[in-house]
């Protein structure tokens, strides 16, 4: 595959055009498995590119918002056929260029499929209200528009799901995209445009401009034809998207960070706590924004809490995510596994005990593949940097509390508020946490993970500012709600003083 793909470099994708970069320069990604091996070339697209992209949606975007909205939820089933056919390839593409295990990116893909279905959908539906009016003889009702040309700008640890969450709400609503994957995944990308080239979605109702952020990103937040940015990615780079954005009052949709925590009380049912907290730690190698990075333990049953939680821990096996008998896959990248060294290193440093691994595994057998142990620290130091910052890796913090109150209290000690869980049999205790977590999202009895794509997806704090992705939320935010007013009185009438 790489020699072909370098030969033909990927291209962006247009006005239903696949075209190169103004720049002609081109960039490459690796398998972070085995990083001698080249996953393809792509465009290393330049502010030019982007204002291509934007011009095209912009003349697409009338004649796409006026198709009924039926017709466009008909071209996402159409969409969800072919992504069931290419379903396999693009897991695979997720695997070799992301890393994650190919279980995980299997349902990765099932979760997108799921979303293109609740929107195809929601083209018999996008309801307005009707409500009465305070005068005779007159219909008071929303209704919905779309917004025209909308940026989507999304991080590459799921490359294919969180593209697909914003994208569908945004199509079925009407607006014309501009889609700006993670510059380490345009593969998984590349693969979807062709996904909706193919499902006959309009030329230039879908465009794709692949490169770094740095370089197009400020054209995809400041050009006055793009209403809204629906973004994904780090809370540093979300804030200063909001900021700029509000220069010219777009809408703007932040998805940021996490430091999800677990509580285990007393009561707890470890069969399901211990499998919930690893699975939520260490699955897709804990590079997911809702990875359980904080287990918060009553301190009557820490100690076998520990002892379950390292054996089930050592038992992960470590390898090429493309093998399905390996639990946990490479980082993502060489800036994530030193990122994650690092941070293994300031924990020791910060007086945490490190409980079980924190090694890079760097043998022959391992080919230079970008691994690290899943690492678990504990008698971590509330007011540590582990403690409170984003990891982002295969590491787990645990801490002790005494009572529901203080693991309330430990739970909302950092900035994030993404995703929490609480793993109890007492209802009390249950809704104690449930109405005080300060996340946007709470699991009771079941890991920090996930969600389902007909429920609002997001956080408080530093996790995220905007309208909520998914669900109603997700199509909220997508398009304008008008309110219209018809006076069907026969004859006139005095007219209301107010505003
Ligand atoms: P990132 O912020 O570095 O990059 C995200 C995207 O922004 C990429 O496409 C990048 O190219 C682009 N970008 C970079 N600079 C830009 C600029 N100046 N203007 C516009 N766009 C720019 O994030 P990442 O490293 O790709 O992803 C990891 C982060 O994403 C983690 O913090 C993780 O928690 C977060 N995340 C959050 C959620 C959620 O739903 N809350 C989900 C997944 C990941
Ligand atoms: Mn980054």
């Amino acid at each position: 595959m790489s020699q072909q793909n370098q030969a033909q470099p990927h291209r962006n994708f247009i006005g239903g055009e696949w075209v190169e970069s103004v720049s002609g320069e081109t960039y490459r990604t690796i398998n972070p498995a085995r990083p001698k091996e080249i996953v393809g070339w792509f465009q290393a697209s330049v502010p030019q590119d982007a204002e291509s992209a934007i011009a095209a949606a912009a003349g697409a975007a009338p004649a796409w918002g006026r198709m009924p909205a039926p017709q466009r939820g008909a071209l996402l089933y159409k969409a969800l056929e072919v992504f069931g056919r290419r379903g396999g390839e693009l897991a695979r593409a997720i695997t070799i260029e992301e890393g994650k295990p190919i279980a995980d990116a299997t349902g990765e893909v099932k979760r997108a499929m799921n979303i293109l279905e609740y929107s195809a959908g929601e083209g018999r539906r996008l309801f307005g209200y009707t409500t009465p009016s305070e005068l005779p003889d007159t219909a008071a009702y929303t209704f919905r528009r779309p917004l025209g040309v909308v940026s989507i700008i999304t991080p590459w640890n799921f490359p294919v799901a969180i593209p697909v969450w914003k994208m569908a709400p945004a199509l079925i609503c009407g607006n014309a995209i501009v889609f700006k994957p993670a510059s380490s995944t345009p593969f998984a990308a590349t693969i979807i445009a062709e996904i909706f080239e193919e499902a006959g979605i309009p030329p230039g109702v879908f465009n794709l401009v692949t490169g770094p952020g740095g370089s197009i990103g400020n054209t995809l937040v400041d050009d006055p034809r793009v209403k809204a940015i629906s973004f994904t990615g780090s809370t540093e780079i979300g804030t200063r998207i909001y900021a700029r954005a509000a220069e010219s009052l777009k809408k703007v949709q932040a998805e940021l960070g996490g430091k999800n925590a677990a509580i285990v009380m007393n009561d707890a049912d470890l069969d399901k706590a211990v499998p919930g907290i690893v699975q939520g730690a260490f699955g897709s190698t804990g590079q997911r924004c809702t990875a359980t990075s904080r287990a918060i333990v009553e301190r009557g049953i820490y100690g076998e809490f520990m002892d379950r939680l390292i054996e089930q821990t050592k038992a992960l096996t470590v390898g090429d995510g493309i093998d399905p008998a390996n639990d946990i896959a490479p980082l993502s990248s060489k800036a994530q596994l030193d990122a994650v060294r690092e941070y293994i290193g300031i924990g020791t440093e910060e007086g945490a005990k490190l409980a079980f691994g924190g090694h890079a595994l760097e043998g022959p057998e391992f080919e230079g593949g970008y691994y690290v142990e899943p690492t678990i620290f504990t008698d971590v130091p509330l007011d540590s940097r582990i403690a409170q910052e984003e990891i982002f890796g295969p590491v787990l913090t645990v801490f002790q509390a005494d009572g529901i109150e203080d693991a309330v209290r430990i739970s909302n000690s950092v900035q994030f508020g993404l995703s929490s869980s609480i793993y109890t049999r007492d209802l009390v205790q249950a809704h104690e946490y449930i109405n005080t977590a300060e996340t946007g999202m709470v699991h009771v009895n079941a890991p920090t993970l996930g969600g389902e794509v007909h429920l609002p997806f997001g956080g408080l704090k530093a996790s995220g500012v905007g309208q909520r992705e998914q669900g109603t939320e997700g199509f909220n935010f997508f398009s304008e709600t008008i309110t219209a007013y018809i006076d069907y009185s026969a004859g006139s009438r005095e007219r209301s003083r107010f505003i």
